[in-house]
């Protein structure tokens, strides 16, 4: 087919990285401070489909999508046409001094595709981190509460508030303090880490007596809860323990919110991760891949709610910026007309058939936990002989054999508490035979770590 600009293989081409990413490196090295990070040795040039191009001509592989947010791909001809319109005409006014009809329309699909069928009303931000602070900003404000309740393994954000959100302290916190007051950390759902047969219910009732214990049901503002947690390692909940907490928030008259800035949008082969379940939130943040690679968020959530803060109270200089809602839309676009998320879910079928085997195959080895949903997938790697007792993280395994993949020509991140899990984050628009030939890499590079 047609629809690449590139041609869709790798293409390896002497070392990597190769001169012309030696010679950035170099320059960056001058320019660039030490905390940012890159976990690619090469320069992108090109990217399309499922393929990156970098700056000596190699292809790799891209099972990164930047972090979950070229699920579409990362020059779609329909995303990159929307945001050449939108730019012709205008780059920017500020939805706060001359509004436009992008805003509305990316609102309205937004209330129209997240949980649940009562009336909703969307605010749009620019990062995720933003997203998630003005959701908690909201619930505080609507329930006249301080207390937030958050999770093990948990990642919102890296802004002051989000630090204090999040659950790990290197390389997010560390250094960073003091964090915000009135964040309570509760035990999460972590089927592979709870005893064996531990149920949804189970681990609710366990998370709601630390709350209970701690700050009491009637002080709590919001929980925020990521339904299928994303740096933390891609853990997927026990069935039934996201709608017990939802339930649990309700009778409290707190708000349950949904962080879907990773696993929504198309990404868990649902519109947003809780859809699974049939769990409706109060809010929903949104970001990764709303935007088609345009930095965009937002909070989405019960119109009664959001329209009680009062005029000025949420927004920001750039939020919503007309090219990056062109962009959003656009994405949506791709996603239903493609039918992205039937792409999804049968990427994870063909990942959970490869290395469930591949677990079996290997007996008491590395592999400790096959687990996702859609194309959020990832493996946990543990210390061969340790399965069926202490499950000991193995670290090494995990960052090996990431790194080997870059050898090969594929784009693998690593994720976790412990930092011991490789994640799977294609985008949805990458070629059946590229997906499959990404799995057969990252198999035979865990059979080689045994
Ligand atoms: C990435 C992420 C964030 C933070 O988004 P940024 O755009 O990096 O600020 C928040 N929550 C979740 C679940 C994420 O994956």
């Amino acid at each position: 087919m047609s629809q690449y600009r590139l041609e869709q293989r790798r293409i390896l081409d002497g070392a990597i990285p190769g001169p012309r990413s030696q010679e950035l490196a170099a320059r960056r090295a001058t320019a660039l401070p030490n905390g940012v990070a890159s976990s690619s040795p090469f320069y992108a040039a090109d990217a399309d489909g499922g393929v990156i191009r970098d700056v000596d001509g190699n292809q790799f592989l891209d099972f990164a999508t930047g972090i979950g947010v070229t699920t579409v791909g990362a020059s779609h001809p329909k995303v990159v046409a929307a945001i050449q319109e939108a730019a012709s005409h205008f780059t920017h006014t500020s939805i706060n001094v001359t509004p436009y009809e992008g805003y509305i329309a990316l609102a309205e699909k937004l209330n129209a595709i997240t949980p649940g069928d009562h009336a909703k009303k969307t605010v749009f931000f620019n990062s995720g981190a933003e997203a998630v602070e003005n959701a908690i900003k909201i619930s505080r404000y609507v329930t006249g509460r301080d207390a937030i309740v958050v999770f093990d393994h948990a990642f919102h954000g890296r802004t002051n508030l989000t630090m204090g959100l999040t659950a790990k302290n290197m390389p997010y916190k560390d250094g960073f303090g003091p964090f915000a007051p009135e964040i309570y950390r509760i035990q999460t759902s972590y089927p592979y880490r709870d005893p064996e047969g531990f149920t949804g219910a189970q681990a609710a009732e366990r998370a709601i007596a630390q709350v209970e214990g701690q700050v009491g049901g009637k002080n709590v503002a919001a929980i925020i809860i990521e339904p299928l947690q994303g740096e933390g390692g891609f853990i997927v909940p026990a069935e039934g323990y996201l709608g017990a907490l939802a339930d649990y928030a309700k009778q409290n008259g707190a708000l349950f919110v949904s962080d879907e800035i990773q696993a929504g949008m198309s990404r868990t082969g649902e519109w947003f991760c809780v859809d699974h379940e049939g769990v409706v939130p109060d809010l929903v943040t949104v970001a990764k891949g709303v935007g088609g690679g345009m930095p965009i968020s937002a909070v989405v959530g019960r119109a009664e709610v959001l329209d009680q803060v009062h005029a000025g109270g949420v927004g920001g200089t750039y939020a919503g910026n007309p090219v990056a809602c062109a962009s959003a839309l656009a994405t949506i676009a791709v996603m239903e007309d493609e039918g992205l998320q039937a792409t999804a879910r049968a990427f994870g079928d063909r990942f959970f058939a490869t290395f469930e085997a591949l677990r079996d195959e290997l007996g008491d080895g590395i592999v400790g936990d096959v687990r996702g949903r859609g194309a959020m997938l990832a493996i946990e790697f543990i210390e061969a002989g340790t399965g069926s007792g202490a499950k000991t993280p193995n670290p090494a395994a995990a960052k090996a054999i990431a790194s080997a993949a870059i050898a090969e020509g594929a784009v693998f991140l690593t994720a976790g508490t412990f930092g011991n899990v490789i994640r799977l984050l294609p985008p949805l628009t990458m070629p059946d035979e590229l997906f499959d030939e990404g799995l057969g890499i990252l198999a035979d590079l865990i059979r080689k770590q045994v």
